[in-house]
């Protein structure tokens, strides 16, 4: 009955036939959701959509906690034929404001407690329903699909069709609405499943946002794919992970999440029976990664993606998961790294930037084709943004952003670089490392620098710690100890906060 729709489809064919497996376990309230009865609730929710007046190719803001519901109402998006839209629920209704009046949605779903402060901007926005979820499942929305009947027939859409667009966290300008078509999900999440091994058998514990593309397609769609169950949590939550990981085979993280498990006591005995640890969205760092493999045995898989690819690059399953790299690019994915001036392909070793082509990559921004056209190359190679470097092993390794690159004198620094060196001093947690205005060299390096709890590190300590080993202009002119670095909900370190904080440092 899918057939006619292309994600659905995909999404459904490992439980058909299987309705009575659990697909979802609420950590809320205990329940256990089966295959049958959520896609029944989605067909529910397609209805209700339809009903609203979505036609296809309309698009479904939303804006809500993160619920059953909301993932109900994201596999009834697609059926319908809409494209679903997930906002960060941190965002404000001015920052609303401009993704309402950029994406122009149909409908609009949000929580409860903020539908009076956002009907007057989605109306202006020409948002014609606008509905609700709260945290616990109640509102306008639930109580519409339980008035439906299960049986909603998919809306044809074919592979090109879109299917969702991602707002991209615009650190360096405007966000821009990142196109991800039915093909593109479908396919990386199907890489992604067999690469990984996840099967039947597999519970997932998911405590990822469901806004963003790591906890709403890699977490969601693979279980899925895969006919898995998974434990649903709204957030995380250290204690509860651990008492799940008995019951459970798999986590999906960010690498805070690493960080705060390994603060957390009996962590050896809870992950003896798990058989994967996955990281992404941010930099896992090695001394994580080392010391997670000490206290559980095992080896943390960190893979590269982002909003605009899905997934690009992964460790291996079988094989040496390298501390420090983001492995290897996924099958079907190419990846090179080029000059940024000449766009030519760098020799393998060379720092330069990332670019990715495959069926993964996304079909431009949102109303945006001059950006598109920036980013976006004709031969269908996608410009991340991201400088990295392929050792001689084949393992793809970040250095950071394009815009973190520090040009101070005249001469590149790659922050990584001053990083991994001030990060294995004693005493020293972790840091980052930003460029700011000097009058005499344009930029200047400062490291920004979190000290163990408890340890009495010095900027003067930190200076001396790393002067062997850098070339001067590397050496951080300035060095700040701070107790947190400002980090977005995805675990990502905010440099362009920092680099605000600190502007005025040389002037
Ligand atoms: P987003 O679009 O929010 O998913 O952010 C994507 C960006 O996060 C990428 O372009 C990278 O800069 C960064 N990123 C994602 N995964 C990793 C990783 N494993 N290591 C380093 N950076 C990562």
């Amino acid at each position: 009955m899918y057939d006619a729709n292309y994600l659905a489809a995909r999404l459904r064919n490992a439980s058909v036939g299987a309705d009575d497996s659990p697909f979802l376990r609420n950590h809320q309230t205990g329940e256990v959701v089966t295959y049958g009865q959520f896609f029944a609730n989605a067909e529910k929710m397609a209805a209700v959509l339809t009903a609203a007046g979505l036609t296809p190719g309309d698009r479904v803001a939303v804006q809500a906690p993160k619920t059953q519901a909301m993932l109900e109402l994201y596999v009834g998006t697609v059926m319908a034929g809409g494209v679903f839209l997930p906002l960060n629920t941190a965002y404000t209704a001015t920052e609303l404001e401009y993704f309402l009046g950029d994406a122009t949605p149909r409908v609009l779903v949000c929580d409860p407690a903020r539908q009076d402060s956002l009907a007057p901007i989605a109306r202006a926005c020409g948002v014609s329903e606008i509905l609700t979820i709260a945290s616990d499942e109640t509102g306008s929305l639930t109580d519409r699909r339980d008035a439906q009947s299960p049986g909603f027939p998919p809306v044809p859409r074919a592979a090109d069709d879109l299917a969702a667009i991602l707002y991209t966290s615009g650190t360096t300008g405007r966000s821009k609405g990142a196109m991800l078509t039915h093909a593109a999900l479908a396919s990386n999440s199907q890489t992604l499943k067999e690469y990984w091994q996840f099967t039947r058998d597999d519970v997932l514990i998911h405590a990822l946002p469901i806004f963003h593309t790591h906890g709403l397609f890699v977490a969601t769609n693979i279980t899925l794919m895969a006919g898995a169950s998974c434990i649903f949590m709204a957030g995380f939550d250290a204690d509860a992970i651990l008492g799940y990981m008995p019951q459970a085979t798999a986590l999906m993280g960010v690498p805070t999440f690493y960080v705060r498990l390994l603060e957390a006591d009996g962590l050896a005995e809870a992950a003896q029976n798990m058989r994967l640890f996955v990281s992404g969205s941010a930099p896992l760092l090695s001394e994580t990664h080392e010391t997670w493999r000490a206290v559980t045995g095992h080896a943390i898989l960190e893979r590269y993606g982002m909003t605009e690819t899905n997934m690009n690059t992964s460790n291996p399953y079988d094989g040496d998961r390298r501390a420090g790299t983001v492995g290897f690019p996924l099958p079907g994915v190419e990846l090179k790294v080029t000059d940024p001036d000449t766009g030519k392909t760098l020799p393998q070793g060379d720092i330069g930037v990332i670019e990715v082509r495959g069926p993964n990559v996304f079909a431009g921004y949102w109303q945006m084709p001059e950006k598109t056209a920036e980013e976006l190359r004709e031969d269908g190679f996608f410009i991340t943004g991201d400088l990295g470097k392929i050792d001689e092993d084949g393992y793809v390794h970040i250095v950071g952003r394009g815009k973190d690159l520090i040009i101070t004198g005249g001469y590149n620094v790659y922050p990584k670089e001053v990083e991994l060196l001030v990060d294995d001093l004693p005493g020293v947690t972790e840091s980052a490392v930003i460029g700011v205005a000097h009058p005499d060299f344009g930029e200047a390096v400062v490291a920004v620098v979190v000290p163990d709890k408890g340890a009495d590190v010095t900027a003067g300590q930190i200076s001396d710690g790393v002067s062997g080993d850098l070339a001067r202009f590397k050496q951080p002119k300035h060095v700040v100890i701070v107790d947190a670095l400002p980090r977005n909900t995805m675990g990502k370190v905010q440099k362009n906060v920092l680099r605000d904080t600190y502007a005025g440092l040389f002037t």
